[in-house]
């Protein structure tokens, strides 16, 4: 009630249209987009891809064209969610609005929505980085918050062993084609660091083609990790 009070009052002061609907929110449990937008985000749901969970149309298929087409050098993913309405709007503020709560409410969207043996798994969660260029403007890695989250959570250890050597143009402004060179070799391994027989896990905000996990992956897998998976507050369909 206190909660429900405090809302309806900072709501007459500062009138905030969900990110989602464009109502005004009332109830700021979900900072930018109002609880029901929240509930209705979807769940990867039906028969899916037992690689990257892409949904599958044809039942007889264990795997989407893309994951036959393409080496995959990670296992398995764990998206939260459907990256679409309310968890599409909280991820895209989460980058471009220096919106750091945001990191601790997708974290637990995806401590909801993934089973916690995705989670338990690990032995190492570790984060896509950021170019120095990049983290320098944003101040911050989105993906390093959630991740550090999720590990102090399960008591896994948190490790950035993976640096972007240099820049790469935007994943989502690309042709499909150019998506699966514009990272080829963007990812290294930090010097003195070891994942060598560990299970790593990688958190990453949003599932798209998988190009990044997959470059990731590489990099990781060439210094001995034992097996890489990913998990991310969403994928795309
Ligand atoms: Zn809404
Ligand atoms: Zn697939």
């Amino acid at each position: 009630l206190i909660n429900n009070i405090k809302n309806g009052v900072l709501s007459l002061f500062f009138p905030t249209p969900c990110a989602s609907c464009g109502r005004y929110i009332k109830d700021f449990t979900y900072l930018y987009v109002c609880p029901e937008c929240y509930g209705k985000t979807q769940k990867l749901e039906g028969h899916l891809c037992s690689v990257c969970m892409k949904p599958l149309q044809a039942g007889y298929l264990n795997r989407c064209g893309d994951c036959e087409r393409e080496k995959r050098h990670f296992t398995c993913v764990a998206p939260a969610g459907v990256y679409q309405g309310a968890i599409k709007e909280l991820i895209h503020r989460l980058k471009f609005y220096n919106r750091k709560k945001i990191a601790a409410l997708l974290a637990e969207f995806i401590l909801e929505n993934v089973m916690d043996s995705a989670v338990r798994w690990a032995d190492v969660i570790v984060p896509v980085p950021l170019s120095k260029k990049v983290l320098g403007e944003r101040g911050y890695n989105q993906t390093a918050l959630i991740g550090k989250i999720l590990a102090d959570r399960y008591g896994i250890e948190f490790s950035e062993p993976v640096r972007k050597a240099r820049e790469t143009e935007p994943q989502n402004k690309l042709e499909r084609k150019e998506r699966l060179t514009n990272l080829k070799g963007a990812y290294k391994m930090e010097e003195g660091v070891s994942v060598s027989g560990k299970k790593v896990l990688v958190v990453d905000d949003v599932y798209t083609t998988g190009t990044t996990l997959n470059e990731m992956a590489i990099v990781l897998i060439e210094s001995g990790a034992k097996e890489v998976r990913g998990i991310m507050a969403a994928r795309s369909v």
